[in-house]
């Protein structure tokens, strides 16, 4: 397993900076179909409670609000300040939880649960306390200290009032989106909060015995400087988050509307946006953080990285997670659920997805089987996308194949990665050498069967 320092190679990154999928899942959410909405995911549940040892649960809440638009968002959210409307939708919420409960056996443990949107915190916390209230009082939640109850946080839009509030229902984990402490970049980004707002947010986490804290950063957003991300990332990293995660900005004005509100000459030069990134990779190496992989990174002493040392990790819709073998039941507007070989979505836009429940319906309405082939391919990239590499004779053994002969084409894809040492290919391990620890989605990608025969122009770019 490779746990050393990726080695930034501003020529070669550049190169190989090209669209691809971010692999929460395999296949992606693009080869998702209609042929699985509710009969099939109603059919996975059923047949997930079939196991002689009960698979535990992680269920993942949905909140799709949000006070004002960030300019570089490509999330599926609503912006509104109505806060009717959370009423409206907690209540949709928790019709949705009451009808699929039942269909989930009631002895499998709830070992992860996390809110995400969105901004869960535009709902007041006694409203979060109630979904939980709602979710506790039909699924069985893991009295393990390893559970992993968590939530995202905007810190302009919470109080340490608010934070004690959701530490007693026992969410015990946090992840804080803050992006770039530098004006120029808030006023450009129309995000504007404050260090000291976000440093007494943290802190009241802490306080309330949240572990595992996150904060979230963006590089290549406009009017970034390297001095300017430089002094974002000193005041990050004296407050000693367990976990961050550094996201490339992708500009895609054509798919988020919002994005269109950023002028393409604030943006930073393709030399300069990799430039933040050597600058964040270079402090948080110094700094003592892990590279996890896929632009998170980690204290050596933090759950994430034990999981990697123990081949425990796991990627899923919510990012790297230490919970492998769980099935993943999403509620809420456009959320994604995993249940057996199923990949199943909710309903995309609110309108659709209140509809769906309000006559008396689950919402999932697009989704696919895996078959053998994708199984295979999905646990193989998993494996490069937590470890670095992949254990043949094993995925040989598993799968009942030869993997030279199987992938033979995949191998034909790789060669000029491995030409250029960003991967190395033998009969035990193919594995992501240090310079392509960056570029795990390419060397992911020669194995995408769906990628084959087009240029992936929906997803956004490697750096
Ligand atoms: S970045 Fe987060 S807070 Fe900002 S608009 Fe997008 S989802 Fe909302």
């Amino acid at each position: 397993m490779i746990t050393s320092a990726p080695r930034f190679d501003a020529e070669l990154l550049r190169r190989y900076d090209r669209p691809g999928p971010r692999y929460t899942s395999y296949p992606t959410a693009p080869q998702f179909t209609s042929l699985y909405g509710e009969a099939a995911f109603r059919q996975a549940l059923s047949r997930s409670n079939e196991d002689p040892i009960p698979r535990p649960l992680s269920l993942y809440s949905h909140v799709p609000f949000c006070f004002s638009p960030c300019f570089y968002c490509g999330c599926n959210r609503v912006i509104t300040r109505d806060k009717q409307r959370a009423a409206v939708y907690v209540e949709h919420l928790n019709q949705e939880i009451s009808r699929t409960a039942p269909l989930v056996d009631r002895d499998r443990e709830v070992i992860q649960l996390h809110f995400g949107g969105g901004t869960p915190n535009f709902l007041e916390p006694s409203q979060i306390g109630e979904i939980i209230r709602c979710l506790f009082n039909r699924f069985l939640p893991s009295l393990s200290a390893k559970r992993d109850f968590s939530i995202e946080l905007d810190p302009r839009t919470i109080d340490a009032d608010g934070i004690a509030e959701l530490a007693s229902y026992g969410l015990n984990r946090a992840s804080l989106g803050v992006q770039d402490f530098d004006p120029e970049v808030q006023e450009a980004i129309n995000r504007r909060q404050s260090i000291e707002q976000t440093e007494s947010v943290l802190q009241a986490c802490r306080q309330n015995g949240m572990r595992s804290i996150n904060i979230d950063l963006i590089y290549g957003l406009p009017k970034q400087t390297e001095a300017g991300f430089g002094t974002t990332l000193d005041r990050v990293i004296e407050q000693r988050p367990d976990r961050l995660a550094i996201y490339s900005y992708a500009h895609l004005p054509q798919l988020f509307k919002a994005q269109r509100q950023i002028q393409s000459e604030d943006l930073p030069s393709p030399d300069a946006k990799l430039a933040l990134l050597g600058l964040a990779i270079d402090k948080l190496g110094a700094a003592g953080y892990r590279y996890i992989g896929m632009d998170h990174f980690a204290l050596p002493e933090d759950e994430l990285a034990k999981a990697q040392d123990n081949r425990q990790l796991h990627r899923n819709f919510m990012g790297y997670t230490t919970h492998a073998q769980s099935d993943l039941i999403g509620f809420g507007v456009s959320s994604i659920s995993h249940v057996g070989k199923l990949y199943s979505q909710n309903q995309r836009d609110l309108p659709n997805w209140q509809q769906a429940l309000d006559s008396g319906h689950l919402p999932a309405f697009r989704g696919i089987e895996l078959d053998k082939d994708d199984l295979l391919r999905a646990d193989l990239i998993q494996q490069l996308m937590c470890h670095g590499e992949v254990d043949i004779a094993a995925l040989e053994q598993l799968h009942e194949i030869r993997f030279s002969h199987y992938f033979a084409e995949s191998i034909e894809r790789l060669q000029p990665l491995l030409d250029d040492n960003l991967a190395q290919l033998d009969c035990n391990y193919l594995r992501a050498t240090e310079r392509g620890r960056l570029l795990l989605r390419n060397i992911a990608m020669c194995f995408d069967r769906y990628l084959k025969h087009e240029e992936p122009r929906q997803f956004s770019k490697a750096i």
